[in-house]
């Protein structure tokens, strides 16, 4: 068991102002995240403050160092608004930043850590291309050795945070995949760097303020010391373990989404009449709300239980996988209930369960969508039984 950086009492302080943030400042200003379609500048810069850019940053890099269990707790407080509120700081912590907390040289660290802990440096994370998406391995952006630089071209896709990047942590195969891997190695990419072109911004569904594009890499030279790990070998295993990491989060995200459009849709419960009664009074709307209220319940218990394996080393796989397939599941269906239980009103804009419904769409398909965390589970406990058959 890894011991914590952050004491229970710091942490339950970190917890707070979190959720204070989230409450009174980022609550009440989702309609206009919504409208412009962006973070307020403002809400950016407090969020800098309070260090949330590098939670889950080691603090020896200037992070608040939150291990994974204090980080579930703090996913639960975020998931409450706007999940462009996250994913403003989500890459930094997760998906591109632990690639770097977890495979980089100490030099690699050390000039890049800080800024990405701070938020002055923004960093994405490019693994995603056409026809590479549920599976990376099929990727075709290529590096080839020019002396003693790469040079990188290939297209990727749906990069979060790319619009507003300082830093492409991108994944490009150096040779084909053989008995020693994948072949895959990934680079740490300035997004200055010539021959790097990100496309306009995506237009999305929902997590309106939350920004995504492609990214092109022409025939892009970085140094030797751009390679993560100064390994060619350590690319497939970074993402996979960056992006088990990354499930466990997402599951508590998910968590935090239920328990607002829970609140939102007792709220209307209890106050919305028909003919006169209270439509709360109903015991079929009764029933919708006991289902999401068990939901929720169910996906914070399991994604407490994940975080604690995780961090014991008893499952980093197939738990994970597990509590994002639950939790991203259950909150899609806690957000149709929301919508049900506001009726008409529930299908217009400006009312947060509409919102809700549109942004917990992506949960069930970014990180690895509900499928391929399926192939995972039911994959990893069958290759463990036939493993301990053969002993
Ligand atoms: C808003 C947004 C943000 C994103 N951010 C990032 C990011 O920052 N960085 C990044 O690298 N990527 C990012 N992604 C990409 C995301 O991870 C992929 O879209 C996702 O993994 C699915 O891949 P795909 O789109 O290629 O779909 P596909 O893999 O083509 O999937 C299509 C369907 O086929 C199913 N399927 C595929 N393979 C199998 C299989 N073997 N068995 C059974 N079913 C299968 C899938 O489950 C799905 O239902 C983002 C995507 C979105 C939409």
């Amino acid at each position: 068991m890894t011991t914590a950086e952050v004491s229970d009492d710091d942490f339950q302080e970190i917890l707070a102002q979190t959720r204070h943030f989230v409450r009174s400042a980022v609550v009440p200003r989702e309609q206009e995240i919504l409208r412009e379609d962006r973070v307020p500048d403002d809400l950016r810069e407090q969020a800098k403050d309070m260090g949330l850019f590098g939670y889950a940053i080691p603090q020896e890099w200037g992070g608040l160092g939150l291990d994974l269990a204090q980080d579930v707790e703090l996913a639960m407080e975020l998931g409450y608004t706007s999940l462009a509120l996250r994913s403003m700081f989500g890459t930094n912590n997760g998906i591109a930043g632990q690639v770097l907390v977890g495979y980089g040289t100490d030099e690699q660290k050390s000039t890049w850590l800080e800024g990405i802990a701070s938020g002055d440096v923004v960093a994405s994370f490019a693994l995603t291309e056409p026809g590479a998406g549920s599976n990376p391995s099929g990727l075709r952006t290529k590096a080839t050795l020019d002396g003693s630089d790469w040079i990188i071209n290939g297209q990727k896709q749906y990069i979060t945070n790319a619009p507003t990047a300082d830093l492409f942590v991108t994944f490009a195969r150096s040779r084909p995949a053989d008995d020693n891997g994948a072949g895959i190695a990934v680079f740490l990419v300035p997004a200055d760097t010539p021959g790097v072109q990100v496309g306009t911004k995506d237009k999305k569904m929902g997590q309106e303020g939350a920004w995504t594009a492609d990214v092109n890499f022409t025939d892009v030279r970085v140094p030797a010391a751009a390679l993560v790990g100064g390994s060619e070998d350590i690319g497939y295993r970074a993402a996979m373990t960056s992006l088990a990491r990354g499930r466990v989060h997402i599951a508590a995200l998910a968590v935090g989404t239920a328990q607002r459009a829970l609140d939102e849709s007792v709220a209307h419960a209890a106050t919305a009449t028909q003919g006169g009664t209270p439509i709360g009074g109903f015991q079929l709307v009764q029933a919708m709300l006991a289902e999401q209220q068990t939901g929720v319940l169910a996906g914070r218990a399991m994604v407490r239980d994940t975080a604690r394996q995780w961090l014991t080393g008893q499952d980093r796989r197939i738990a994970p996988s597990a509590a994002k397939l639950f939790c991203t599941e259950m909150v899609g269906k806690v957000a149709d209930l929301a919508v049900q239980i506001h009726g008409g009103s529930g299908y217009m804009r400006g009312v947060p369960v509409e919102r809700i419904y549109r942004d917990v769409r992506l949960l069930r398909l970014y990180e690895g969508t509900s499928e391929i965390q399926k192939l995972i589970i039911g994959g990893g406990l069958v290759k463990a039984a036939s493993k301990a058959a053969k002993r």
